[in-house]
């Protein structure tokens, strides 16, 4: 049963207790509804793909109530300054370089060194992110595919017995995502949305060209960032090769040097699948072999990602 929370003092100290216990809270923004959850969390950030059924793990906006809070996560030179403190809060999104203290999970970034991060303006967002008191990764509370939401019943609609709470707060104003501006090297335009490219060409005194969004990537040295491990990666393996690290999944894998879960929770293993893949790699001489993952639900996912380390290179 997902819960309907009002947007008071009361609503917003629930819903911040579910964050904390790692659950989804839908939470108003001047954009559209974010579908939230602890970004320092691999379990709760895994839980927002599996809720919106993403086929793939693309990096999650991260929402901090102020840009005090986004220092602590990101590196800020003098343009990242000037841009945040000209439209935040407000609907502008930074890709800026990650901050390797960050204590942000591997899953919000897709593992790049680089994080996307918002301050919105909403006053709701802002109530939540305060009681929460830690970054909240939040792409739209929609399931895959569909339109993004801008009135809690619209999150009921798509998403109602799949996450935790909806926080109702009324209806979005802008409707819009929020415009993503790429700060690492050359300043891009990663997506266009409810603050204008010229508005921010004029801040920033240079064009904005349209960069590529490195989440659907045109060319393949687009995912260079993307940890890629030095062993040879074979999947679908039920009967490891002597000599070869075996990831497994499930209870028959005796013999694994590691599990993404052994209760066979897709969860678990998506939140466990960064860490096992590096650890994995670590270990192995040069061969690292997986076990099936079931191509359902956030398995998808999973074997998108595997399917991508053990492409040859
Ligand atoms: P949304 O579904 O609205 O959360 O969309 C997130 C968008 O932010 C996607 O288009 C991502 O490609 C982009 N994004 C998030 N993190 C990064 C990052 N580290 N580098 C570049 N783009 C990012
Ligand atoms: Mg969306």
């Amino acid at each position: 049963m997902t819960e309907r929370l009002s947007p008071d003092a009361t609503g917003l100290d629930r819903a911040a207790a579910l964050l904390r216990a790692g659950d989804l809270v839908a939470f108003p923004t001047e954009t559209v509804y974010g579908l939230g959850g602890d970004a320092r969390s691999d379990i709760a950030v895994a839980r927002i793909f599996e809720a919106k059924g993403r086929p793939r793990f693309n990096p999650l906006i991260v929402h901090v109530p102020d840009i005090a809070a986004a220092r602590a996560l990101a590196h800020f030179d003098d343009r990242a300054e000037r841009v945040a403190s000209a439209f935040w809060p407000g609907p502008l999104t930074l890709v800026l370089p990650l901050r390797a203290e960050a204590g942000l999970s591997a899953l919000v970034t897709a593992e790049l060194t680089s994080v996307a991060i918002r301050v919105p303006a909403h006053p709701v967002a802002q109530g939540l992110l305060r009681a929460f008191g830690g970054p909240v990764a939040a792409p739209s509370a929609n399931p895959s595919g569909r339109v993004s939401p801008t009135r809690a019943d619209h999150v009921m609609e798509g998403l109602s017995g799949r996450i935790a709470a909806v926080v109702d707060g009324g209806a979005s104003a802008v409707g819009l995502e929020s415009t993503i501006l790429g700060l690492v090297g050359a300043a891009q335009l990663l997506r266009p949305g409810g603050i204008p490219a010229e508005v921010l060409e004029e801040c920033l005194g240079v064009p904005l060209p349209t960069g590529a969004d490195p989440a659907r990537p045109v060319a393949p040295g687009q995912l260079a960032s993307h940890y890629a491990p030095g062993a040879a990666v074979r999947l679908g393996v039920t009967t490891p090769t002597p000599g070869a690290v075996w990831i497994g999944f499930g209870r028959d894998c005796a013999g694994a040097a590691l599990n993404l879960s052994e209760t066979a929770d897709l969860v678990e293993a998506a939140a466990n699948l960064f860490h096992a893949l590096r650890e994995a790699d670590r270990i192995a001489n040069d061969l690292i072999e997986v076990a099936p993952i079931p191509d359902h639900g956030l398995g998808r996912a999973i074997n998108d990602r595997l399917r991508r380390a053990a492409a040859p290179r």
